[in-house]
């Protein structure tokens, strides 16, 4: 290895659930030779009410028919049994969700069994409305501590949440809305950024409207009560309640619906290459094992760590790794409502010296815009309690790998850079920090059970051996794959199956060095990451061409030295005649 290097510390590889590369080595054979042995394995540590009859099942080949994948069949549970229910007996008193307010100090916590108290609640509520197993339920909330209620109340009644990331438009929103046809929307009445309130209940009150004339009626729309009268709000009767007068009528026994292992669990949203976003559809037992699985190895979760994804749970990276993840583990999860630069830049650091934050995992365009504002800020905290580090969202460049590494893990944290998708339900590659040496800026091997390729654009043929370069597809399922996208299993198919048949397509280029390690340069598709969000071109051009004085818009991206990959570059020309 010729690169740049850094093994894990013994301070942590000593301590670690996979503490060398033999073992490593050995269990990711395992996992590739004998899969089906391997996951039942993982599985037995999940409570079912039904155990499984297969352990996976699929067709991943377009020209021998329909695309299918199906984990754990014949298997049944629910999601939040394992995350809240059975935990009670052993750690019902310890904190499950740590909150910390937009405003420094300003926290809140459940404990497990407070947890489990407002979700069966909440359920109930949902229930009081109509909701039943297989409806959509969307939510459209900024980082309040009721947004992880809400949906893993979803989960508990076998609803299927689609969680709309609270800084989109009435738009997006209502165009969400109406391809999953939610009928019920769940909100607050408005959030902050930085110092100042912002509304939230209108915007969904426009998505509402919008929708409605598309054909699609949302009957009931639950408002958490956040901001209070900085944020007035119009409710409307008949159709607007109160969160806290609901819940404070509500029942707190409600037993978890009984989930057949491919149930759907999800609905999440994501950018593609045409205009229309594709509802990404997750399933429950598969999802589950691997999310859990992956926060365990990946960060190296004990019990007693305080762990901080510092994610939006709008994206799926707070999904996987903010709620359903940590506490099927039984962790004590960090939820964060405010951004890294309020009040000041030392905003996270402040948190993770004040709470003793363990693990820490943001985004490479965070780690920027804090190297940018200098060493002083992270210097004034005591970071001792980090023990590892994670990275996600978008490659991140050496200079600000080494920055995280110095300053903030003081060259005692391991950084895992985790290479995942939304599509993907959970890490695929990534360092394990108690084995893998890290070179900055590669998400470096495989997680267990995956099997990625690299193949040539050209040929469409897979390049074996190391020291090449291409496009990043996966040979065979893992557990918390997407299973379809939600009413358009062809575009599923078109999407990620029929350009390269016998192999999921990322739509990222990947180069695997002469160490087998994998650097991901980035989409080969129409779609821009923008601050580690991804966005599709034709997306921008659509809501560009709405305007009356455009005619014609391409996007296109350029670098930037925060944002990277793309910061949006706008080209339009002016002049539709008077649109009526
Ligand atoms: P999303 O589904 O919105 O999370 O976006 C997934 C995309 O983000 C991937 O296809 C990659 O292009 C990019 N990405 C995520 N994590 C990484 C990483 N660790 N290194 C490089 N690119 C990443």
């Amino acid at each position: 290895m010729s690169e740049e290097l850094y093994y894990p510390p013994e301070s942590v590889s000593s301590k670690a659930h996979i503490a060398s590369m033999e073992q490593y080595r050995e269990m990711y054979e395992r996992s590739i030779n004998s899969p089906d042995e391997f996951w039942a394995e993982q599985a037995e540590r999940f409570c079912w009410f039904k155990k499984w009859d297969q352990v996976r099942s699929y067709n991943y080949d377009v020209t021998q028919g329909d695309i299918q994948i199906e984990w754990f069949k014949g298997g049944q549970c629910n999601i939040t049994s394992n995350c809240l229910d059975r935990h009670l007996e052993t750690r019902g008193d310890q904190t499950a969700i740590l909150w910390e307010g937009n405003e420094p100090g300003e926290n809140k916590s459940l404990t497990y069994r407070e947890l489990h108290r407002e979700v069966c609640k909440f359920a109930n509520v949902l229930k009081s409305h109509g909701v039943k197993k297989g409806d959509r339920v969307s939510i459209y909330m900024p980082m309040v501590i009721e947004l992880s209620v809400a949906m893993l109340a979803c989960a508990r009644i076998g609803a299927n949440h689609s969680i709309v990331f609270g800084g989109f438009s009435a738009t997006a929103l209502a165009d969400r809305i109406v391809d999953s046809s939610c009928t019920v929307l769940i909100t607050t009445d408005g959030g902050f950024r930085g110092a100042k309130p912002v509304p939230i209940k209108a915007n969904a009150d426009e998505a509402m409207t919008l929708a409605e004339k598309q054909g699609v009626h949302v009957k009931t729309c639950v408002v958490v009560q956040r901001v209070g009268e900085k944020i007035p709000v119009v409710m409307q009767n008949g159709r607007d309640l109160w969160w806290h007068d609901e819940m404070s009528k509500a029942d707190p026994v409600c037993e978890p619906e009984v989930m057949e292992s491919e149930d759907p669990l999800f609905i999440l949203y994501t950018s593609g290459s045409t205009g229309k976003p594709k509802g990404v559809m997750h399933t429950t037992a598969g999802y589950m094992v691997y999310t859990a699985l992956t926060h365990r190895y990946v960060f190296d979760y004990h019990q007693g760590d305080i762990w901080w994804c510092t994610a939006d749970i709008g994206w799926v990276t707070g999904h996987s790794y903010i709620v359903y993840g940590p506490l099927a583990n039984g962790a004590t999860t960090v939820m964060f409502e405010g951004i890294p630069t309020y009040p000041d830049a030392g905003r996270f650091w402040d948190v993770v010296d004040r709470l003793k934050v363990t693990q820490f995992y943001t985004a490479p365009t965070a780690i920027r815009a804090l190297m940018s504002c200098g060493d002083d800020f992270p210097s004034k905290y005591d970071l001792s309690t980090l023990r590892v580090l994670g990275s996600v969202g978008e490659p991140i460049n050496p200079e600000a790998w080494r920055w995280y590494h110095k300053n903030i893990g003081k060259g005692r944290c391991p950084i895992v850079d985790t290479w995942w998708q939304t599509e993907t339900g959970g890490i695929l590659i990534t360092p394990l920090p108690g084995c893998t040496p890290t070179k900055p800026g590669s998400a470096t091997l495989p997680f267990f059970g995956v099997k990625p390729v690299v193949i040539k654009t050209e040929t469409g043929k897979v390049i074996e051996g190391n020291g090449v370069t291409g496009v990043l597809a996966l040979a065979e399922p893992w557990p918390g794959q997407m299973r379809t996208i939600y009413g358009d299993h062809e575009r599923f198919e078109e999407t990620y199956f029929k350009l390269y048949p016998g192999y999921y397509f990322t739509g990222d280029g990947c180069r695997r060095d002469e160490d087998g390690y994998y650097w991901i340069t980035g989409r080969v598709d129409d779609v821009i990451n923008v601050s580690g969000h991804r966005i599709g071109t034709a997306e921008i051009e659509s809501a560009l061409v709405l305007h009356e004085a455009v005619a014609e818009a391409a996007v296109v991206g350029f670098p930037h030295e925060i944002k990277r990959a793309g910061h949006l570059c706008l080209r339009f020309s002016y002049g539709r005649c008077q649109r009526k």
